[in-house]
């Protein structure tokens, strides 16, 4: 790397690898660099997912292609990386899997090295090996292969002269791994038998690799392409040849997950969906984020802020949900309060994750419901006189009055504050999802609150809502939210055992768990 003398105000280039595509097989650095760059200069299998990691401000520059789209010549990325860098920007320009294997990155280096421009390599995670172990194959093995050989697949087979020695590859008793082979896997197995290697040869074909929407066909090499062919496989995909193929039957596991290929709709608000879809993810589901909950300030704070300002007069603090924890903690910080102000009042809550929220505090919790309702809460107060005690609910603005009215009953003085409110999000991204929901490549769609049903069909309004959803799963957190989809005429398909998004995604396993299993 050679600098310049305006090395002051040059920028840097970084040739960043995002993996195959699966979001947790881009590595650490080149998150960094993502998060730090002025631009971004991207493909298309460099996915779309992880552009939202730039900084708000960033430049997206998509120079990609799929299929028959327009591309951006190789010469005007080259352009682009040099003059962005000129301008003093951090650059990086971010490839699919490794940006050194088949991604040009060579030539896109090189040419940075002639214009005197500070570059650095971020190598990733390069399909060639990744989406063969995502299905169960490992290139290389004690009593299979000793080597592993990458080998592009895009060579005209028509072409005199080929940069490929096919009489060597046909001889080769390694793993061979072509990319880019789709179009021409007829004549790469023909090649390869006409060079000698074994007609019987195990052979698959992974497309989408590490990704939900994986799909791997398998069968030897003499019939690979016709394999292919029936099942309709396109690019991009990856082609493994060698007798490390056969241990594919033993050690396939992504494929085998429970919640495999399946589409799963997210409803809840963003701030709140990431763990749940994190667990879908972590399942082999694909998560499609459709918030129909935006969490806001509550439209007043001043009745929080009285209650704050008298908190240790409280002998119970019941919280109903984690945000209603979040939300009150950090208000209470804001105000200039100590913990320490916090030691009289007793705690309780609804759930488990509100109890963590609130235990990640420092605060042991006190009670906890037995179901994870309000009722619940209720339930565990049963039989004491409550009279005169001090009780406060900080919450969303609106919410069931089971709890506060089953205390007072008991005597108890409540105070119920609103520490949130939860909005309707604009109608932006509906039609997307309704397109989806009507070409039925939506599997499930979960439900995590009667809010969440509330809006999900007011943001639907005047759609023929059954036909939507017909065919689709419709997973549901508990009775409660139940019963709100069967007011608006809709019934539950699965409901969760624990009212919690773990006892939720549990359900959603145990469903298509079984439904996989053979009869
Ligand atoms: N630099 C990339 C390869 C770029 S060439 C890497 O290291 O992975 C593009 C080819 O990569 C595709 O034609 C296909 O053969 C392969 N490829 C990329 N992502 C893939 C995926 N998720 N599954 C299967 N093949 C993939």
């Amino acid at each position: 790397m050679s600098y310049t003398d305006d090395e002051e105000t040059m920028g840097i280039v970084y040739l960043v690898g995002s993996g195959p595509g699966d979001p947790g097989l881009l590595t650490l650095k080149a998150a960094q660099k993502i998060a730090e760059a002025d631009v971004i200069v991207y493909d298309y299998l460099a996915g779309h997912n992880f552009v939202h990691k730039a900084k708000p401000d960033a430049e997206l520059i998509y120079v990609g292609k799929s299929g028959k789209q327009h591309t951006v010549e190789q010469i005007d990325i080259n352009q682009i990386l040099v003059t962005k860098a000129r301008e003093g920007k951090i650059v990086v320009r971010l490839k699919g899997g490794d940006p050194y294997v088949f991604g040009r990155g060579g030539e896109e280096a090189e040419e940075l090295a002639v214009a005197g421009i500070p570059f650095e390599v971020v190598p990733g995670i390069t399909s060639a090996i990744a989406a063969p172990a995502y299905a169960g194959i490992p290139v290389t093995h004690r009593d299979h292969a000793s080597s592993v050989t990458f080998v592009t697949g895009h060579e005209d087979p028509s072409k005199e002269e080929s940069a490929i020695d096919w009489s060597v590859l046909g001889r080769n008793t390694g793993t061979l791994v072509f990319l880019m082979g789709v179009k021409n896997i007829e004549f790469i197995s023909r090649a390869l038998i006409s060079n000698g290697m074994a007609p019987s040869t195990p052979t698959a074909l992974v497309r989408w690799g590490t990704t939900p929407s994986q799909i791997t066909a398998k069968s030897d090499l003499a019939n690979i392409a016709g394999e292919c062919r029936r099942r309709g496989m396109s690019a991009p995909a990856v082609l493994i040849v060698g007798s490390v193929v056969s241990l594919r039957d033993t050690l396939s596991w992504y494929e085998n997950k429970p919640l495999f290929g399946k589409r799963i709709v997210v409803t809840r608000s963003r701030e709140q969906s990431r763990k749940m879809a994190e667990k879908i993810s972590a399942n082999g589901g694909e998560p499609i984020l459709f918030p129909t909950i935006e969490i806001a300030a509550p439209s007043n704070y001043g009745p929080l802020d009285d209650a704050i300002s008298r908190v240790s007069e409280f002998d119970w603090i019941l919280f109903t949900s984690e945000n209603g924890v979040e939300r009150f903690f950090k208000r209470f910080f804001n105000l200039g309060k100590d913990i320490r102000e916090l030691a009289g009042p007793r705690f309780g809550a609804i759930g488990p994750v509100t109890a963590n929220a609130i235990s990640s505090r420092g605060i042991k919790v006190d009670m906890l419901a037995k179901e994870f309702v309000a009722e619940g809460l209720l339930e565990v107060f049963e039989g004491e006189d409550l009279t005169g005690r001090r009780f406060l609910i900080p919450r969303a603005e609106k919410a069931r009055d089971v709890l506060p009215d089953g205390l007072e009953k008991k005597g108890a003085l409540v105070e119920v504050t609103p520490v949130y409110q939860t909005l309707r999000p604009s109608r932006t991204g509906v039609e997307t999802i309704e397109k989806s929901f009507l070409d039925k490549s939506i599997d499930a769609v979960t439900f995590t609150s009667s809010s969440t049903v509330n809006h999900f069909m007011k943001m639907f309004e005047g759609a023929d809502i059954k036909k939507l959803l017909e065919g689709t799963l419709i997973a549901s957190i508990g009775p409660i939210t139940s019963n709100t989809l069967t007011r608006h005429g809709l019934r539950a398909s699965i409901e969760a055992r624990e009212y919690t998004i773990d006892g939720l995604i549990k359900a959603l396993m145990n469903y298509y768990g079984n439904a996989k299993k053979p009869l």
